[in-house]
């Protein structure tokens, strides 16, 4: 029973690789075409086939390698899967790689949907589902204790700081997930961008994380009521750590987001 991380060019972004007795589990492999053969060579180096593909959120950098597997189950959340059965999933996914200049497998498809919340035996594995909200609605973290080992998607990186949908979900999340790392820790933690973790480390990101999303709220709400003197505070706001450069505009659209939940427009 084995488990590896495999890393795209773009985004540094993990694909999740799980094997036990010749069945494995693949996690948002991606993303470029070359990439995920590379994904299939190494399972079958392994002396394994690829009998399932998960997706921790239906973002296209997550979900643009499920076409190339098409001899394996492609299971993921009810959201998600509505989102990868949407134009989301298929022309967004399409468009959005091409915007990024990298070949891709093809849209992604769903083949089962997960109750998210409960335990599910999926190829030689028992995977637990738990909603994780915030960076994208539809976010799931996947557990293998068999492995020790837990999948959050895109929290707890040290290579991006929160890109955020909602604010007050995403402090929910970070929340839930600082008690998992106190209370039930897995060994090892693999974020959707940026090296695999231990339970510390996942920890001191979790709550540099929540720091900064607290101190937007204050940012916001200590200006009174006024919208623009909210927001020049919010954007004066550091995040914990940086991102990649073709990322930086998420900063101000978390201020967006932010202003947006506490203040009508
Ligand atoms: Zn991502």
């Amino acid at each position: 029973m084995y488990f590896e991380r495999l890393q795209s060019r773009l985004w540094e972004t993990s694909s999740l690789l799980l094997v036990a007795d010749g069945e494995a589990v693949l996690v948002d492999p991606g993303i470029a075409e070359a990439e995920v053969a590379a994904i299939r060579a190494r399972v079958e180096a392994l002396g394994a086939r690829v009998t399932h593909v998960l997706a921790t959120h239906g973002d296209w950098d997550h979900v643009c390698g499920i076409a190339a597997f098409l001899e394996a189950t492609a299971a993921m959340g009810p959201a998600t899967a509505e989102r990868v059965t949407g134009d989301d999933g298929t022309t967004g996914v399409v468009e959005a790689a091409r915007r990024y200049g990298v070949a891709i497998a093809g849209p992604p498809r769903v083949d089962t949907v997960l109750r998210v919340g409960r335990a599910h035996r999926i190829g030689p594995f028992t995977i637990e589902t738990m909603a994780l909200p915030g960076h994208t609605p539809d976010g799931v973290a996947y557990r293998v204790r068999a492995l020790d080992l837990l999948a959050v998607g895109d929290h707890l990186s040290r290579v991006e700081f929160p890109f955020v949908t909602s604010t007050a979900s995403y402090r929910a999340t970070l929340a839930g997930l600082i008690d998992t790392l106190r209370h039930d820790p897995p060994a090892t933690v693999v974020p959707g961008h940026g090296p695999a973790l231990k339970a510390e480390e996942a920890l001191e990101v979790a709550e540099a994380d929540l720091a900064y999303l607290r101190a937007l709220r204050a940012a916001v709400l200590g200006a009174g009521g006024d919208r623009e003197r909210a927001r020049a505070a919010a954007l004066g706001i550091e995040p914990p750590r940086q991102a990649s450069a073709d990322l930086a505009d998420m900063r101000a659209a978390n201020v967006d987001r932010q202003l947006a939940e506490l203040l009508p427009d």
